[in-house]
């Protein structure tokens, strides 16, 4: 696995406090040299706007564009822009393009993230746009085309990745904190997709405080035997560490043990995988997340390195509900 960084991702910079700040990236890095990690600059691509206007309108484009120029901008109440942002958002496409293009195996360390980002900005019914410009895993699923897979770990639901991919054909999977009692408000089962995109659009949402035990059983039963069964050419996986229960802006009780048994089956399927970073907002959790992840992926190594989390019966109780409808929906198009 190679790391794509580039300082300009930290050109995206918030006018006021927020918790998806430049210095995410300076924690992420420090897990990647604590890991002997390589990393990468990503060079800007002369293609990168068609590569955008693969997933996002033409207007909301320029709009992004004009604010940019102008210097700053708020999209809404959790959205900005500053001057930075469009090279940094455009440089993050650019780097996911060309790890698919060479075929490398690799972590995109880039920011603002995409995942909420729909085809005209606000994705659904989401309040806000959720921190996202550009939806940059997105973008590589339509850049791939067929056999592109897109499984998002993000605690939040990939509204804006369901989205502009709900009417292809192109798999992708959302594990997340159920809607209800989450941002961004959706990411029910029952949303499986349309058109020719009808049964690739999975949702599991997972009720507040579920653990390790639980987010094992839903890769082993859910998302790995989806994956064996698209049989995908690449898989892009939306990261965000915010599903560890250290995270400050959600309720999940997952450890970096969840992390690292997805990944080690997902990178055991043996197919490109290129990793866009999304969300995740504890510092030591990102810088922690990611030296296990490279870990894993250079050597093999399993070892979160804190103790796993199991879930209480309670709770328990509210998975299996969601699990039952999870198989009856996306149980009409696979063998769950
Ligand atoms: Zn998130």
């Amino acid at each position: 696995m190679i790391v794509y960084y580039s300082e300009v991702f930290k050109r995206h910079v918030p006018p006021y406090r927020h918790p998806e700040a430049p210095d995410r990236l300076d924690y992420l890095i420090e897990g990647v040299r604590e890991a002997g990690g390589r990393v990468k600059e990503p060079k800007m691509r002369e293609d990168v706007w068609q590569l955008i206007h693969l997933a996002h309108d033409k207007n909301y484009v320029n709009l992004i564009n004009k604010l940019c120029e102008k210097g700053q901008g708020e999209i809404d109440g959790d959205t900005y822009v500053s001057p930075g942002t469009c090279e940094a958002a455009a440089l993050a496409v650019s780097a996911v393009a060309d790890a698919v293009e060479k075929r490398e195996t690799a972590l995109i360390a880039a920011r603002p993230p995409g995942h909420h980002a729909g085809f005209m900005g606000r994705a659904l019914t989401a309040p806000t746009q959720g921190f996202c410009i550009f939806n940059t895993a997105a973008i590589a699923a339509l850049y791939v085309g067929e056999g592109a897979a897109v499984v998002d770990i993000d605690v939040h639901h990939g509204n804006g990745t369901q989205e502009i991919l709900y009417d292809k054909d192109l798999l992708y999977i959302s594990t997340h904190q159920h809607p209800a009692t989450l941002y961004p408000g959706t990411g029910y089962p029952e949303e499986v997709g349309e058109g020719r995109g009808e049964g690739y659009n999975i949702n599991i949402p997972l009720p507040p405080q579920v653990g390790d035990d639980v987010y094992i059983k839903v890769v082993d039963e859910v998302v790995i035997p989806l994956l064996r069964q698209y049989d995908p050419k690449v898989i892009v996986v939306s990261l965000g560490w915010d599903a560890h229960r250290d995270d400050p802006l959600a309720d999940l009780n997952l450890s970096l043990k969840s992390y690292l048994y997805f990944f080690d089956q997902v990178l055991k399927m043996q197919k490109l995988t290129v990793v866009v970073l999304e969300g995740g907002y504890n510092r030591s959790v990102i810088k922690n997340g990611t030296e296990a992840l490279l870990r894993l992926a250079l050597r093999g190594e399993f070892a979160p390195k804190e103790s796993a989390t199991e879930t209480a019966h309670s709770v328990y109780k509210h998975f299996e509900t969601t699990m039952r409808e999870v198989r009856q929906y996306a149980g009409r198009y696979w063998r769950l």
